[in-house]
């Protein structure tokens, strides 16, 4: 399958429509992205949808996103479109073999064991019982006395009978027929992230997202990720980079620095300092989670870093707003 180059996928990781969509991912945690059914729309992912703001791109959007590595899927359903009004809205009709109709009794065959009579299930109904029409013995115990023997169908207009009607598709809007032939058959997927991409985003894009919303609507230009460049001519690459609106323009740079461990270590502090040492913007922002480390702390300190540690996602982005605003 087709995959992004690095250079691609980070123009991926960019569009804010994709951030949103992974975001999503992340924070409601559906894990799977299964198609929502009906029978008017067809298949339809709602959660994309309000994200495009319109459902007409969506299943391009997801075509590039599986392209660029960002989601996996999976065989979900198949669906059948008219050929002539393209409307979902599709039943299965059998019909005769013989004269096309789909008037046709599907009924089940018995067989009475002991005798070898076989007939069609309402011909043994007699009075709420089984009883054999060949030798009127009465059929109790399926399995013991009786068999069913596969299906058999009657043409209510012809009046021919065979065992297998022929399947014929038909549009419940435009009430046309159609055969397998001529059906628009397509594949309907689910949707996760990809592993690489959940290894990416896990927490980069979780935090991104609402910390962007919230500066930009205190009026604050921001980059996503943001650079900056330095005295040294060299170009530093912070998770985000936020200008202040106004004559006087002040530039804060954030890093987003995570630890499956109890506490992060101190060396992202160290790097840190290595970019702003280079870059001078006006405010550095450390955000830590869940802890930084004693030296980290200290280090922090030192450097002119504002560090800001939280337990999770959500306590970090306020206290990142609180650090922002003060
Ligand atoms: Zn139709
Ligand atoms: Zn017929
Ligand atoms: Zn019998």
């Amino acid at each position: 399958m087709p995959k992004a180059s690095k250079k691609e996928l980070f123009e991926l990781y960019q569009d804010h429509q994709v951030q949103l969509l992974i975001s999503k991912f992340v924070s409601d945690k559906p894990g799977v992205m299964k198609p929502i059914y009906d029978p008017k729309q067809g298949f339809s992912y709602p959660m994309v949808d309000d994200i495009l703001g319109e459902s007409s791109h969506t299943e391009e959007f997801l075509e590039k996103l599986y392209n660029g590595g960002v989601l996996d899927r999976e065989l979900y359903d198949k669906i059948i479109y008219c050929p002539s009004c393209n409307s979902p809205n599709i039943s299965v009709h059998y019909t005769c073999p013989y004269c096309k109709t789909f008037d046709v009794k599907k009924s089940a065959l018995v067989e009475h064991i002991k005798c070898g009579y076989i007939e069609t299930e309402d011909r043994f109904q007699n009075n709420g019982k089984l009883v054999c029409p060949r030798c009127k013995k009465e059929l109790t115990s399926p399995d013991v006395d009786y068999n069913k023997a596969g299906v058999w169908c009657t043409c209510n207009k012809c009046s021919k009978s065979f065992d297998i009607p022929v399947p014929f598709h038909f549009c419940r809007e435009c009430r046309t027929n159609f055969s397998f032939d001529d059906a628009i058959y397509k594949d309907v997927y689910s949707y996760s992230l990809t592993p690489e991409a959940a290894k990416e985003v896990n927490l980069g894009y979780a935090l991104t997202v609402p910390v962007i919303e919230f500066l930009e609507d205190l009026g604050f230009t921001v980059e996503s990720p943001g650079f900056l460049n330095g005295k040294s001519g060299t170009r530093h690459m912070f998770d985000l980079t936020a200008v202040s609106a106004g004559n006087k323009q002040s530039t804060t740079a954030i890093d987003f620095v995570t630890s499956s461990e109890d506490v992060v270590s101190e060396q992202s502090v160290i790097s840190m300092f290595a970019k702003i040492f280079d870059a001078t913007p006006d405010k550095a922002c450390l955000v830590a989670i869940p802890k930084m480390s004693e030296n980290g702390r200290k280090l922090a300190s030192l450097y002119k870093i504002q560090l800001i540690e939280g337990k999770n996602q959500n306590s970090s982005i306020e206290a990142l707003k609180a650090c922002i605003t003060e």
